[in-house]
């Protein structure tokens, strides 16, 4: 494989990530020839609050084709629609009160700068739910 055919070192990547709170840790592939965060926030149930981290780099392979399996996340590129939304349920959550001299617009817009095309979206593959058995008599 040429190392050179691909413009970043986590192309196509399978990343571990560990959360610096709870410990959790999580297998993470990286879809695209794109940028990774180095952190991100965990996904833990109940929200434990704190960001996972890219851990044991050095570990990281690079497996182009990979296929997630189910409840797993990986990183694709985002949407400038996804950019917008993501960015309005940040400026829209009360725990982070818009800045004096601010408008909620003018929020959005500037934190939009931060999306460039191509940006990490993570997204999870569904995991099935299960069917309740149907009742019959
Ligand atoms: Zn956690």
């Amino acid at each position: 494989m040429n190392e050179m055919n691909y413009q970043h070192a986590e192309a196509f990547a399978l990343m571990a990530y560990q959360c610096e709170k709870c410990g959790r840790r999580e297998r993470i592939w990286n879809s695209r020839d794109g940028v990774t965060p180095f952190i991100t926030s965990c996904p833990r149930e109940g929200g434990c609050g704190g960001s996972m981290q890219h851990v044991d780099w050095q570990n990281d392979r690079r497996v182009v084709g990979y296929e997630p399996q189910e409840g797993e996340r990986f990183f694709r590129d985002g949407t400038d629609e996804e950019a917008r939304r993501s960015v309005a349920a940040i400026v829209d959550d009360p725990e982070h009160p818009c800045p004096e001299g601010w408008t909620r617009a003018d929020l959005i817009e500037s934190m939009l700068e931060g999306y460039n095309p191509g940006w990490p979206k993570l997204e999870m593959v569904p995991v099935p739910v299960e069917q309740p058995p149907t009742e019959k008599e």
